[in-house]
């Protein structure tokens, strides 16, 4: 449980040397020009990171959720919202893995495992965040096609990406009403919103997906109807450790960031890590981040045991190392002085980035609701 395996050992090197070669270096570069990395997230495929936990008869690495994180905890390391991409597309292939019929794993799977094709998972609309349910865009059957009508909000990789995993509504009010639809890039009445000017997470598009009578085939449709809402939550289970894993990596990036720093500034005749006010913040930091990588490989071995407490855990996993990696990067910022404020010190990127992983994939206030909702019922 708290020692990893060789394999483990060897997936996450290759997947730090891969971010220190391939994504760290041009990673300030990527964000100030918004840039989406599509060829670099394309030779992350190749070494087997675009179907992480996708069965290997359709080009998956069917790897567990602890290795997951270890690389996108190491992919972070480069670049966290570069890390957060591919985990979204992630998020995807195991949707239709682990949900879609022969068919449709034998039509998407490869070219998603090898990131011939680019994905994008569609839940938040501007009416509906965090209560996803109550989500009002439409697919209205017409024969062997559904045509869809509404607006989907903040969706990562839109307009880059080739294929968008919808939820939306074919039956009545409340999640037994939400499917789970296929919808390809060109499809005649699908368009995009402006890409949204954001505080981090630069190096991905953020646009609006608007659907103004799209024909879809009912082939493209996962699963059966109604199910659609309990395949977007099962996504997410794995999508928040994701999250979590890219926060650790971008702390500990800040953390080693801030070490080096410190060792090397001088203030009062001496290096400032002398002084041991810092060197307590910096073994409070530390101890965090190990306390949080603890906590996230405990909700992972939940979720691939298929353990019942696994949502819980990957709430809590969420909730507790997206919280810790946002203010260890802070607090490095911090250690750096006025520097931590400027852009070629890479510090401030990261703290940009990770202040979104409080906010997505179902706020930290909703990870406390879920939670909440095991204790209570607990209690009764
Ligand atoms: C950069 C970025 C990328 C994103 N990418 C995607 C994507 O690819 N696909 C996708 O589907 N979505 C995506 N999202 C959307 C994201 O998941 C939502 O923004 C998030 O779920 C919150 O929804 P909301 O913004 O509507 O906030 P709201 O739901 O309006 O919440 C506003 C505030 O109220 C709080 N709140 C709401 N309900 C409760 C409650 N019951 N108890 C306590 N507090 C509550 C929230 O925690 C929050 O603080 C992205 C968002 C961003 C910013």
């Amino acid at each position: 449980m708290f020692e990893l395996t060789e394999d483990q050992i060897a997936i996450r090197d290759m997947a730090r040397a891969f971010a220190r070669e391939e994504i760290a270096p041009h990673a300030l570069e990527w964000d100030e020009a918004h840039h989406f990395p599509i060829p670099t997230l394309k030779a992350a495929a190749a070494l087997g990171m675009a179907g992480i936990y996708v069965r290997d008869d359709v080009g998956g690495s069917a790897l567990s959720r602890l290795d997951a994180t270890l690389i996108f905890e190491a992919l972070a390391e480069g670049c966290p919202a570069t890390s957060a991409y591919l985990s979204i597309h992630n998020m995807v292939a195991w949707m239709i893995d682990r949900f879609g019929a022969p068919e449709q794993r034998t039509r998407w799977l490869p070219k998603l495992c090898a990131m011939d094709i680019v994905a994008s998972y569609c839940l938040t609309e501007p009416g509906s965040g965090s209560d996803a349910a109550a989500l009002k865009t439409r697919a209205a059957r017409d024969g062997d096609h559904y045509v869809l009508h509404g607006e989907k909000q903040f969706i990562s990789g839109a307009g880059a990406s080739d294929l968008y995993a919808v939820m939306a509504r074919t039956g009545g009010e409340g999640p037994g009403g939400v499917s789970t639809i296929l919808v390809e890039a060109g499809t005649p009445g699908l368009s995009f919103g402006a890409n949204e000017k954001k505080m981090g997470w630069r190096v991905q598009p953020t646009r609006a997906v608007i659907f103004d009578g799209v024909r879809v085939p009912v082939e493209n449709r996962i699963g059966a109807e109604g199910d659609g809402f309990k395949f977007a939550m099962a996504g997410l289970d794995g999508g928040r450790l994701n999250i979590a894993a890219c926060s650790l990596g971008g702390a500990q990036a800040a953390l080693d960031k801030a070490l080096a720093y410190t060792a090397e500034r001088k203030a009062f005749g001496k290096a400032i890590n002398q002084f041991q006010a810092l060197q307590f913040r910096l073994a409070d930091m530390e101890t965090e981040l190990e306390v949080a990588r603890t906590f996230l490989w405990r909700a992972a071995s939940a979720l691939d045991r298929s353990d019942p407490k696994a949502t819980r855990l990957c709430a809590m996993a969420k909730r507790f190392v997206t919280d810790a990696g946002f203010e260890v990067a802070n607090e490095a910022l911090q250690l750096h002085g006025g520097y931590g404020y400027l852009a070629d010190y890479g510090v401030e990127k990261i703290v940009r980035d990770l202040r979104v992983h409080q906010i997505l994939e179902g706020t930290n206030e909703i990870m406390r609701v879920i939670i909440a909702r095991g204790l209570v019922a607990r209690g009764n």
